[in-house]
């Protein structure tokens, strides 16, 4: 699989993680690394807060998006 992100930059770059959000492909400077809330089922799709602390891979548009709906104990 190759890094979305750089597709979109029109580079050809291996992934090394895929998100756990979107599920798409990302490189090692394309993914972060952090703690995100937990994910149950389906759409719609219910947030828990993580309570393992356990980080996992986004992308970036996921890891912006999440940050802006203000999901994480950090900045809320
Ligand atoms: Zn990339
Ligand atoms: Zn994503």
């Amino acid at each position: 699989m190759k890094c979305y992100m750089c597709a979109k930059e029109g580079k050809d770059t291996d992934a090394v993680a895929i998100c756990i959000v979107c599920g798409m492909g990302v490189c090692p400077d394309h993914l972060v690394h952090e703690e995100t809330p937990v994910w149950e089922g389906d759409y719609p799709i219910e947030l828990k807060p993580d309570l393992e602390h356990i980080k996992r891979i986004v992308c970036q548009p996921c890891h912006v998006a999440l940050k802006e709906n203000c999901m994480f104990d950090e900045v809320c």
